[in-house]
């Protein structure tokens, strides 16, 4: 990483190809443009942010220059790309890119993520290339990333990358965008294992993980929970002591640009020239990448069942079918070529009369005015991709229709999808929901199409590229400031001294530790987190000291306490508060809740644990606790929440609660907790160091409970309202071992 200077931070956009390509021409750097979506897109939304001059508006833009560059050029390059502005090259050999390239990202990842199990290949080799590259990628981001930069890496090229860089420069803010789908966990799962945990734990690595649809967050969630057992809440994951953002950004497009170019005075006249070689022809337009995932022949068998059932619409229409020549030198690709020719031929040799072909086929790739034309004129856009992560051309026709009129037909399989309502939606898989659709298009009224236009405009308007972004960036700041509130809470050595010296000098102190997670560490059953004998002498050492008043409270039932620590000197709190046992004294119930709750709830209970194999009860004098950390996460997961939500219903306006835990969830007495308890022990002495700690949401009764000059410490990063955090449950271990060095003087 580069030294800090008094520069402002920058964007780094990390993507698989720079937004120009770079070649050597007699010695010299030749430089052309970049092809591709993401590159436009992102393109747009940099250029407004550098106009605007607003937080982060200067960028660079680290990716592969498009071609192999000789060593001797190296510098060269990296020079003028330099002197022009924003680029990073990272040099890669164009046999290792394609090995990259047309390996694991498109013959792996792309065919798995959209659904076509059967195509994907499954290469320990390509994995490796997968790794060295985003290994690669990895040291060139490293060496130009400044303290207050921000890295936003892009698509399913670099899955590996964040992880590999928050190692590498863990201050750093990382934010990570998937421009495809990310596939339900069944398919995920086909990926071998050290693959798939490869590449959630490599994204895992950023802050801010951003997908196209909430379908795809809610997969990539369960992937998580499955591989690794992290369980989110409302999309929020904390992986080592971080809290990662998992959110959905449906990406738009730049609609100034689509619509303006609409607009000109030259796009509209090549328009009415295309419209009037087609004299009463209604046309349909077809755009696409030369990709199976986007279901060119299904589209096409669809159109020629409409051409079988309606006789009456020969002559009178035409399918405009542009196809961008895409990943040329991949077999697949060239099969799907010929079948597509193939059947055009076919279609237009079936139907075609003297001056009239059903379908007009064009493989090119188009500017971006003679693209606006097509938009411009054609009636109906058939957009029907078997599986895309987005889908831009269906906004773009949208934001072209500045007639206020045209039909959208949509596939249900499109991320845009979700954001469209208004287009005649379909399955691509069926040929006569396709064919059906394409008549009521062709015939849909004109008031019809202006209202679904117009709808769909305005929400392409709102939602554009620069909105896209805005909101992205906007997330990671977020999480950068509450990064720096926990960076702020985090207790350090020098913290923990301080602290070590106020107990020091106090005369006398009120200690109150939760037991599980905090004292011991979480076992998978209750049974199991006994005390050991270490940290009975640590107990044992501090209680000898008579400053020191210890309460141990816990969720823990009397007995259990009773056996393990009943022999030293300290007060003991069972049940969240519900029973206290005094230093010396006897066990008190300090609630008298009705019982009959019991009754009520516990066949609830009981039918979650025949429904969840692995779960089991834990009944207490005041409250039941469904524990459920051995069972299969997912399905815990599930059933956590539907019996949440059946318990809060039915315990609506009752004294009685429902806690979530560690994966458990506890129905108790509302006035049992750890905040009345720890007020109750408070009334015994004039206390002048109060120190509590506790690791889940039933300690944080006790911290809010407690005067504000306590020492409230909680165990595990989130966040809490302790003043400070420790990361694990030994670091508490530590800071009493500190204290009990003072204890004994
Ligand atoms: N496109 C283009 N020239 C063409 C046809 C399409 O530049 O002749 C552009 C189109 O404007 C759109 C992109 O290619 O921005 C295709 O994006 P989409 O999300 O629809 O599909 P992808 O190819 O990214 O899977």
């Amino acid at each position: 990483m580069e030294k800090a200077t008094e520069q402002k931070g920058r964007l780094i956009i990390v993507s698989n190809r720079m937004p120009m390509t770079v070649g050597i021409e007699d010695g010299e750097m030749k430089t052309g443009p970049s092809a591709g979506g993401l590159v436009s897109a992102l393109g747009a939304f940099l250029e407004r942010r550098k106009q605007q001059g607003t937080e982060l508006s200067e960028h660079k833009w680290i990716g592969w220059p498009g071609n192999s560059i000789a060593p001797q050029y190296h510098d060269l390059v990296k020079s003028q790309l330099r002197q022009m502005g924003e680029c990073e090259p990272v040099f890669i050999e164009e046999q290792l890119m394609d090995q990259f390239y047309l390996g694991f990202c498109n013959k792996t990842i792309w065919p798995l993520f959209h659904y076509f199990p059967v195509l994907t290949i499954y290469e320990e080799a390509m994995w490796e290339v997968y790794e060295q590259v985003n290994r690669h990628f990895c040291e060139v981001v490293a060496a130009q990333v400044r303290p207050g930069d921000v890295v936003w890496i892009h698509d399913y090229h670099f899955m590996l990358l964040p992880a590999m860089l928050r190692e590498r420069c863990p201050e750093i803010s990382i934010g990570f965008f998937l421009h495809i789908p990310f596939p339900a966990y069944e398919i995920f799962r086909m990926l071998p294992r050290k693959w798939a945990s490869g590449i959630v734990e490599g994204l895992l690595g950023a802050d801010v993980i951003g997908f196209h649809t909430v379908d795809y967050v809610r997969h990539f969630l369960t992937s998580v929970l499955r591989l690794t057992g992290n369980q989110h809440q409302i999309g929020r994951l904390i992986v080592q002591g971080r809290e990662v953002q998992v959110d959905a950004f449906p990406i738009g497009i730049d609609f100034e640009r689509y619509h303006g170019t609409a607009c000109l005075g030259k796009v509209r006249k090549e328009a009415d020239t295309i419209r009037r070689k087609l004299v009463q022809q209604k046309a349909i337009l077809s755009v696409d990448r030369l990709d199976y995932t986007k279901g060119i022949a299904k589209r096409l068998r669809a159109y020629e069942l409409f051409l079988e059932r309606h006789p009456e619409w020969h002559q009178n229409v035409i399918l405009l079918l542009l196809v961008v020549p895409s990943r040329i030198g991949v077999d697949k690709y060239q099969d799907m070529r010929s079948e597509i020719d193939e059947l055009v031929g076919r279609i237009n040799g079936r139907f075609a009369d003297i001056g009239w072909s059903p379908i007009a086929y064009l493989y090119k790739n188009l500017g971006l005015q003679a693209l606006s034309s097509l938009y411009s004129m054609a009636d109906v856009a058939l957009v029907t991709p078997l599986r895309d992560g987005m889908n831009l051309v269906a906004k773009e026709y949208v934001a072209a229709r500045t007639q206020d009129n045209g039909v959208l037909i949509l596939s249900e399989m499109a991320g845009a999808a979700r954001e469209l309502p208004e287009a005649l939606i379909v399955n691509p898989n069926s040929r006569e929901e396709m064919a059906d659709a394409i008549l009521q298009a062709l015939t849909m009224p004109e008031a019809e199409q202006t209202a679904r236009i117009r709808a769909m405009r305005e929400s392409v308007k709102k939602y554009d590229v620069h909105r896209w972004g805005r909101l992205f960036l906007h997330a990671m700041e977020e999480r950068s400031a509450l990064q720096q509130v926990t960076v702020e809470k985090l207790l350090t050595a020098s913290g923990m001294e301080r602290l070590v010296s106020q107990f020091d000098l106090s005369k006398r102190r009120a200690l109150f530790f939760d037991y599980d997670g905090t004292l011991v560490p979480l076992a998978r059953s209750p049974e199991l987190a006994t005390p050991g004998g270490g940290l009975k002498d640590l107990l044992r050492s501090l209680a000898s000291d008579p400053r020191n008043d210890i309460t141990i409270i816990s969720g823990r039932q009397r007995e259990f306490l009773q056996t393990h620590l009943g022999d030293i000197r300290l007060s003991l709190v069972a049940e969240h508060g519900a029973w206290m046992r005094r230093r010396g004294g006897i066990w008190r119930k300090r609630v008298f809740p009705d019982h009959s709750w019991k009754t009520r709830i516990m066949p609830m209970l009981e039918f979650y644990v025949e429904r969840l194999p692995g779960s089991f009860l834990e009944e207490k004098e005041c409250s039941i606790a469904w524990h459920y950390r051995q069972s299969d996460a997912e399905s815990a997961d599930f059933l956590a929440q539907e019996l949440k939500f059946e318990l809060n219903n039915l315990l609506f306006q009752t004294n009685m609660e429902v806690l979530e835990g560690n994966k458990v969830l506890e129905v108790r007495a509302k006035s049992a907790n750890k905040g009345s308890a720890v007020l109750a022990v408070l009334d015994d002495a004039a206390y002048d160091f109060i120190l509590a700690a506790g690791d889940d949401a039933t300690d944080e009764d006790m911290f809010q409970a407690l005067p504000k000059e306590a020492v409230t410490i909680r165990v595990g990063i989130r966040p809490t309202s302790a003043q400070y955090l420790v990361a694990g449950q030994q670091d508490i271990g530590d800071f009493l071992w500190k204290l009990t060095k003072l204890t004994s003087k």
